[in-house]
């Protein structure tokens, strides 16, 4: 920090602060984490100075022997980790890797297709009328993904996002009745709307997914099945998600975030069987820029982390500290959507304390506790102020707090939500986000939140 603070003071403590910050609340975030400092020193580092589009031994620069390297570990680490055939390690993020993800299954099934037909190799090779062609079918796939209210994510589809603009696109829900995904509601909607892809994962679905099962309707109808596992990449890496539920024996192509369970740096991954592998290289320079060296290198360090036996014990743990968790705050009367959790995260209805999930989220961070709102199933208060909110265990359980200490934060949550009130002096869209809070309860919860935290710095 001091070589940062020599140049620019404000930024040297912002990042002072945010450590600060990191380490003196209760991060319940279900996206993050804590890199271990191995991977995030291998972030910082005169590879990010390096251009390298192209992918490993087949790039559009010189001198790129070490990024090959560096690339070339992170990609092998994350093939035998997840055991997948093939694995591009470029994606600067989530959004990124599921993009390549779209363009590699359009290249291949939609241009691979008239490209055949016209018995030329490249698009440039195709005439006028043949290129039209071409663009007007590839603006008529189709996609099935997982809608945004029952835990889906903006890039599967959501008509706002670039990917339901790119697609005609439909979404599946879950069961209004349990909360879960309705397979044979799935199986028939696929079967009458006949996606080039479905989507499958989620980023706040607390349960099991069968991909099994996934597979299987895709097949039906001819679908290429994507899975979306930015979420529990660290459960499938830790192998607490085998059999049905591991993605990666079952999908052709999977894409991940690296920085959530994973541990990783920020980034993407995408892994995928052979016959997509040639399409997924391509990744960049034609839908990414150019890779991020410093970050690959990151990745490495990260992959090769969770190839370790204590990742294995770690993935367990933030599993059994989830249901713990969800248990605690059960037992102490707050609603969980699907009644409970399978994974890592735990979705509060606070609907039934009479607060919409902004009021929620606002209360809970000035009492030390680091969540975020998030629509529950058919959200009356939409995607902005919500009706919910989302917790989960991946970052307290790195720092070491385990199944006894979620009990004690489950009770610190209850506490805090049924001492705040919505102060709605009127009505209309502000008042969403308006409340008051017991100070003497606010004041008391981050005591003991830093009481917790203590034990674990
Ligand atoms: N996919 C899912 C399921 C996610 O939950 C997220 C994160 O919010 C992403 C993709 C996007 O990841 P990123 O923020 O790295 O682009």
């Amino acid at each position: 920090v001091d070589a940062v603070r020599a140049v620019e003071p404000r930024v040297a403590d912002a990042i002072a602060s945010e450590v600060e910050d990191q380490r003196a609340s209760l991060k319940l975030i279900a996206s993050e984490n804590y890199a271990s400092p191995a991977v995030l020193l291998a972030m910082g580092n005169w590879m990010s100075d390096k251009y390298a589009e192209g992918t490993a031994g087949r790039r559009f620069y010189a001198g790129c022997r070490n990024v090959d390297t560096v690339e070339t570990i992170a990609a092998e680490h994350a093939r035998e980790l997840f055991g997948a055939d093939h694995a591009y390690v470029q994606p600067h993020s989530g959004i990124d890797a599921n993009l390549v993800a779209y363009w590699a299954v359009l290249s291949q099934r939609v241009e691979g297709a008239a490209l055949r037909r016209a018995g030329v190799r490249n698009v440039n090779d195709l005439d006028d009328r043949a290129w039209a062609e071409l663009r007007r079918e590839l603006g008529d796939q189709r996609l099935l993904g997982m809608s945004l209210d029952a835990g889906g994510h903006l890039t599967h589809g959501f008509r706002p996002n670039l990917s339901g603009k790119m697609f005609d696109q439909r979404s599946y829900g879950t069961d209004p009745a349990t909360g879960l995904i309705d397979y044979d509601a799935l199986r028939a909607t696929a079967r009458e709307f006949r996606p080039l892809i479905l989507v499958a994962g989620y980023s706040a679905y607390p349960r099991l997914v069968n991909f099994r099962l996934m597979r299987e309707i895709a097949d039906e109808v001819g679908a290429t099945l994507m899975v979306d596992m930015a979420h529990f990449a660290g459960l499938v890496a830790g192998k607490v998600l085998t059999g049905d539920f591991d993605p990666v024996p079952h999908a052709q192509i999977v894409t991940s975030t690296t920085h959530k369970s994973l541990r990783g740096p920020r980034g993407g991954l995408v892994l995928c069987a052979e016959e997509l592998a040639e399409q997924v290289d391509r990744g960049c320079p034609m839908v990414l820029g150019g890779p991020l060296p410093h970050v690959m290198a990151a990745k490495a360090v990260a992959f090769a982390e969770a190839r370790r036996p204590e990742f294995r014990d770690y993935a367990q743990r933030v599993v059994d500290n989830a249901r713990a968790l969800a248990e605690g705050l059960l037992r102490r009367g707050v609603r969980l959507v699907t009644g409970g959790t399978d994974n890592h995260l735990v979705l509060l209805d606070v609907s039934g304390h009479g607060l919409t999930g902004r009021q929620a989220e606002a209360a809970l961070l000035e009492s030390g506790v680091v969540t975020n709102r998030n629509a529950v199933p058919q959200d009356p208060n939409g995607a902005w102020y919500t009706s919910g909110v989302r917790i989960g265990t991946p970052a307290l359980t790195t720092r070491g707090l385990g199944v006894g200490e979620m009990d004690e934060i489950a009770d610190l949550i209850a506490t805090v939500l049924a001492a705040v009130s919505p102060t709605a002096p009127g009505t209309g869209e502000a008042s969403k986000a308006r409340y008051t809070l017991d100070a003497r309860v606010r004041d008391e919860a981050n005591k003991r939140a830093a009481d917790l935290l203590a034990d674990y710095p």
